[in-house]
């Protein structure tokens, strides 16, 4: 799926979910969630926080953890994740992924995400029995929601506290807190009024129906029947249509309470009982406990005492078994989150192997390419003359059959002039051995400034030098022996050491390249001995 599908498909899936079709959505997301590209993380994290906001809805509260662990670095993820652990009644976990959410939210600067964390921070109180706080909590969201337009964040927080004034209303009328009592029912119904109109400008018929069923609690509360009655056939019918089951029973059993308000406490029984004969197994435990609560209310209305025993201890046993299974999903939960940690510490382990495998790859890389510049430094070194700089013996017995070969094929002249200084041995003697070096080293440098075109300078022997021309014709070459000579000769050595007198002798062989190298090397030799015989100082052509 490529992105533009896959944004499509999201966007119809958040306008299901909107709508209160938490089937579809669910079923789109999952789809899209499968077909997203793997380098569109935030689309990933998006749909993963839509799925664990929609899961709850529809019961799935094990795949509603499962989505949001995976996406807890989001704000909204965390939320989802505080909701589901408020409905399983793990109160200090929901709390503590609330309060990571808000924080999330503050330091993004996100009032829409800031809201729903402060919301369901409120559920998470509800969930630890403290109501109080928890509509403090919701109505500071509903004051950072409601400028922001929402409209299904403000409903929420309206909803949810209308929810917890309906607690507290309980709460109030168990302590038999007159006061208490008369202000929690008009601030229930105020609530659940607004949620109500909220719901119905939003057009959601999951929103409608949970508001009114409010609604119609509150309106029970404060004993107006009869303004109660069209309301409660309104959210029957959305729940009957939509499939909301939990609504529907609630419906049976809000509308078996106005009978026995009423004095039709038989007709209210039947209506009970008949419920709980049909629907027994259907029910989600909560309602189910409501409904035999009911009961054992009703009989007791009746003054059937044996029969309101009878369903009071099936509530009490029935309260007991829902602990249990709570506690089972707890632990499933807990597990489900061990999981998905152990996922991404493998996943991290994973990457940072990759990390270092990078790391030894690029140092190999480096360790190669220093081991490449020793080497070649080493060849140099060993071509190089450590006293001049020039090329040595070495360099020169691997070059000049190269050279000769190469002028051979090209069908150019070759020139191979032997340079040995004269009476060296006696600089040596008069001057001492650093001078002769410096000699040595100087001279290198004339040879380098004046024989440029040289295709090979290298010093061969202690004081003795070859240079060889490529394509310089004898008599051009002889001039080049001569001008060197002359050089040599004009230098002034005196600024070396005073007195110092230094004179070359060179034997030259040019010409036509030879077959074989060691050939051109003994004319030129010769050539030099010659140079050396008639009185030193001079160039010998041989
Ligand atoms: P000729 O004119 O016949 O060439 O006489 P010569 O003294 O130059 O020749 P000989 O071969 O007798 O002496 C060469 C001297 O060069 C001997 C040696 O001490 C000196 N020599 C060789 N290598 C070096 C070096 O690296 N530094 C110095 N200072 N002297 C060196
Ligand atoms: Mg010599
Ligand atoms: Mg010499």
């Amino acid at each position: 799926m490529g992105l533009k599908p896959f944004e499509e498909s999201v966007a119809a899936a958040l306008a299901e979910s909107a709508r209160g079709d938490y089937q579809a959505a669910t079923e789109r997301l999952s789809i899209a969630l499968l077909q997203c590209p793997a380098s569109h993380q935030r689309g990933r994290a998006r749909v993963l926080a839509q799925l664990a906001h929609d899961y709850p809805r529809l019961g799935n509260l094990q795949a509603s953890v499962r989505c949001a662990s995976d996406a807890a670095v989001q704000a909204d993820a965390l939320t989802s994740l505080s909701f589901v652990y408020a409905q399983l009644l793990m109160g200090r976990d929901a709390l503590e992924c609330g309060l990571r959410a808000l924080a999330c939210a503050r330091s993004g600067a996100d009032p829409v995400r800031e809201a729903w964390a402060l919301n369901r921070i409120g559920v998470a109180y509800s969930s630890l029995d403290n109501p109080v706080q928890a509509c403090d909590t919701t109505a500071q969201a509903l004051e950072i929601a409601l400028p922001q337009g929402n409209s299904e964040l403000s409903f929420s927080c309206l909803n949810n506290q209308a929810y917890y004034w309906l607690s507290r209303r309980t709460e109030a009328h168990r302590r038999q807190d007159a006061e208490a009592l008369a202000f929690a029912r008009t601030q229930a119904r105020k609530l659940s009024e607004q949620a109500t109109a909220q719901a119905r400008a939003s057009g959601s018929h999951f929103q409608v129906a949970v508001a009114v069923s409010n609604l119609v609690e509150a309106l029970l509360g404060c004993e107006e029947y009869s303004a109660a009655r069209p309301l409660l056939d309104e959210f029957e019918a959305l729940a009957r249509q939509h499939g909301y089951l939990a609504l529907q029973l609630q419906a049976t059993v809000q509308r078996a309470l106005i009978l026995k308000a009423n004095g039709q406490i038989d007709a209210a029984l039947r209506q009970l009982q008949t419920l709980m004969d049909s629907q027994r197994d259907r029910l989600p435990p909560k309602l189910l406990r409501g409904l035999i609560y009911s009961l054992y209310e009703t009989h007791k209305a009746c003054g059937d005492y044996r029969a309101a025993l009878d369903h009071l201890e099936r509530h009490t046993e029935l309260e007991r078994q829902t602990a249990r299974d709570t506690m089972a999903l707890q632990t499933e939960v807990m597990l489900i989150r061990q999981e998905v940690e152990q996922a991404h510490a493998r996943a991290e382990h994973a990457m940072q192997d990759v990390q270092r495998e990078r790391k030894r790859a690029r140092e190999l890389e480096r360790d190669q390419l220093r081991l490449r510049d020793q080497a070649a430094a080493l060849d140099r070194a060993a071509h190089e003359d450590v006293l001049t700089g020039l090329h040595n013996r070495r360099h020169a017995e691997f070059a000049l059959p190269l050279l000769i070969e190469g002028a051979r094929q090209a069908g150019k002249p070759i020139s191979l002039a032997m340079l040995d200084v004269d009476h060296f041995k006696q600089v040596n003697d008069d001057f001492g051995h650093g001078v002769g070096d410096r000699v040595l080293q100087q001279l290198a440098q004339l040879l380098r400034q004046k024989v440029r075109s040289a295709d090979l300078l290298a010093r061969v022997g202690g004081e003795e030098f070859v240079i060889a021309l490529v394509g310089t014709q004898p008599d051009r070459a002889l001039e080049i022996c001569e001008r060197l000579r002359q050089a040599v000769a004009d230098y002034p050595w005196g600024q070396v050491a005073p007195g110092l007198r230094v004179r070359v002798s060179i034997g030259l062989a040019a010409g036509e390249p030879p077959a074989e190298a060691r050939l051109l090397q003994e004319r030129s030799d010769r050539a030099l001995y010659a140079a050396k015989r008639s009185g030193r100082d001079r160039v010998c052509s041989g």
